[in-house]
């Protein structure tokens, strides 16, 4: 274990409370102090694992992200030991953590950062969708629209491994729609709702079945969602013969 101060990214449940370690819950009890997205969501968490959050809670969120990772970082140096909780699931993905480990290395490389990890949603939903979980690729949320969103479809349409995306309910149906666009509606996909929760769902179907599901619930799926797409078929992949041609 490190003496002194460190930042610990503290993973938390991803919707069943039950998935809040030991050490995580040790860890949140000890810390000096607690960085999380939402003061209010946190405190929940603390309570509901009776740990007391007194004035220890700081808010790091897209809003003031900057600024705040770099004070956390200075807490870290001064001495304190501070846990990262995001609203849910492993910190650093999709959500400020990443920020926070940056701040930390760039104020001192030696700074201590550890973790406790545990629950997030693309590891989850991509070993529940059946699909190869050898190799894969996450694409985390998708640019809302432009080149960008052109892009990375493009890419993802050629892309041979298994590719894990988040998205919000809202946009669900319209993105499975773009990947249909570039993947084609034959691809195996899989998508996965409400992961550990009471309603939890995996919806293993071509890309074009899940789009089609998706447009078609009345009221619209709620909740939140992860999409795993399967790889582009092996015929798109460079043949060994080309691979030759190509590294000599
Ligand atoms: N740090 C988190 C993690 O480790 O999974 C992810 C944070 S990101 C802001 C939130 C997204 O994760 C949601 O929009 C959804 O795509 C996915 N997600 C989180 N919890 C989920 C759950 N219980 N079921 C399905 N997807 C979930």
């Amino acid at each position: 274990m490190v003496d002194g101060g460190r930042l610990v990214l503290v993973a938390t449940p991803i919707g069943n409370l039950g998935d809040l370690s030991a050490r995580g819950i040790e860890t949140l009890r000890t810390a000096d102090v607690i960085a999380c997205e939402d003061t209010r969501r946190t405190r929940v968490l603390l309570s509901a694992a009776e740990i007391p959050g007194g004035g220890r809670l700081r808010a790091v969120h897209e809003h003031n992200e900057a600024a705040a990772a770099a004070r956390i970082a200075r807490e870290v140096a001064d001495g304190r030991v501070v846990a990262y909780v995001s609203d849910a699931g492993m910190p650093g993905i999709s959500d400020p953590g990443a920020r926070l480990v940056r701040a930390c290395i760039e104020l001192d490389a030696d700074l201590a950062v550890t973790t406790v990890p545990g629950p997030t949603a693309l590891a989850a939903a991509l070993v529940l969708s059946g699909l190869p979980a050898d190799r894969f690729v996450f694409e985390g949320f998708l640019p809302r629209r432009g080149s960008q969103r052109r892009a990375r479809l493009a890419a993802i349409g050629a892309e041979p491994r298994t590719v894990v995306l988040y998205e919000s309910p809202r946009r669900l149906a319209a993105t499975l729609g773009s990947l249909v666009g570039v993947c084609g509606p034959d691809r195996p996909a899989a998508v996965a709702r409400e992961l550990t929760k009471l309603h939890e769902e995996v919806l293993r179907a071509p890309l074009g079945a899940c789009e089609i599901f998706a447009s078609a619930a009345l009221p619209p799926p709620r909740g939140e969602h992860v999409i795993v797409v399967g790889g582009a078929p092996a015929a798109d992949e460079a043949t060994d013969g080309e691979i030759e041609v190509a590294v000599v």
